[in-house]
């Protein structure tokens, strides 16, 4: 089946408040068959198309936006996505993509309604919703949303530790291992080589890690003394190797200056380290607010040897998670309590 590349899916502007059409015929939706479902984007892509000449209050200069963010991986929504995704979801990924949700910023440039947040004296844009708001960042909604895709990283993080502390320090050879239980006059299957282990990691087994989740990260004392809480450090004793990694969810085109703030927070720290003999790298790792994974993000997790499937599934994993934490923040934007999800 064709994919629907990221420019097809995001690249469509929803114009007002109506919204994405696919929302009003949720259970519709839930129903329809794969072949049903895929008309139905193709006819919101259409009605969208639609709307977009039609209109003419809203500025189009907001379209495309998302092809000039740096340091991000490009995104593929696939039909496979897709047909796993509630309606409502898509809707909140093609809308915050292109900016024209009803914030009141834009409401107000659309209906001249007030552009004040509902939480700060402050025109609320999207922008301001998602990432800039000093009562959210206060109430700890981003702090929320951070720990949700922080959870999945470490998840796989650990489980990568895991894996590799557990295995015997060498490969075992083709010449002693499973040729030995082959019987006379059997043939000797062709062995494929033993899967070489990828990835910084694999040079110790004794690797230890620690994540700001919880409970508050106490820098290991053998590598450092700081007051400084990376979100996961991982180190091995035996190689005097550490990992230093920062979590941000900003917004995507902040990426990069988020990257190197973070960068430059955890230089000293790293030449501390390195003066009492280690080896430390830091890595900071920024996740988009609407989804988009950096290129950090991925670096690090090749280089800690996590490839293909597993790479691809990981990616998805932490995209939905800062995607659904984002969409909770907007939904709850005029909800000066906060309450968050799980
Ligand atoms: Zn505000």
């Amino acid at each position: 089946m064709a994919a629907l590349r990221h420019s097809d899916i995001v690249g469509h502007v929803q114009l007002g408040r109506g919204g994405f059409g696919l929302t009003a015929s949720k259970p519709m939706w839930r129903k329809a068959s794969t072949s049903e479902r895929r008309k139905m984007v193709v006819e919101e892509v259409r009605r969208q198309e639609e709307a977009q000449r039609t209109a003419k209050a809203v500025s189009l200069a907001k379209q495309g936006q998302w092809t000039r963010w740096e340091g991000l991986e490009k995104r593929k929504l696939d039909w496979r996505d897709l047909w796993g995704m509630e309606a409502s979801n898509i809707s909140f990924i093609i809308r915050a993509t292109n900016d024209v949700l009803p914030s009141p910023k834009n409401l107000h440039q659309w209906y001249g309604e007030d552009p004040t947040c509902a939480l700060c004296p402050t025109p609320a844009t999207l922008k301001h919703i998602l990432t800039g708001c000093k009562t959210s960042l206060t109430q700890g909604r981003y702090t929320w949303r951070h720990n949700q895709v922080l959870k999945r990283l470490a998840a796989v993080l650990e489980s990568k530790r895991n894996a590799i502390n557990s295995l015997p320090f060498k490969a075992i050879t083709s010449i002693t291992a499973p040729s030995a239980f082959i019987r006379e006059g059997q043939k000797k299957p062709n062995n494929p080589p033993a899967k070489p282990e990828v990835g910084q990691l694999s040079m110790a087994r004794d690797w230890k890690m620690l994540v700001d989740i919880g409970q508050r990260l106490i820098f290991p004392a053998e590598i450092a003394a700081t007051t400084l809480r990376p979100d996961v450090v991982i180190w091995s004793p035996s190689l005097k190797s550490v990992y230093i990694t920062e979590l941000t969810v900003p917004w995507e085109s902040s990426v990069e200056e988020a990257y190197e703030r973070k960068k430059l927070r955890y230089t000293e720290l790293a030449a501390d380290a390195q003066q009492r003999g280690w080896k430390a790298k830091v890595y900071p790792m920024e996740v988009g607010c609407r989804g988009f994974v950096a290129s950090s993000t991925i670096r690090l997790l090749k280089d800690l040897g996590i490839h293909g499937q597993a790479l691809r599934q990981t990616i998805r994993s932490i995209s939905e998670a800062a995607e659904r934490s984002s969409q909770w923040i907007w939904m709850k934007r005029k909800d000066s309590c906060w309450a968050h999800r799980s």
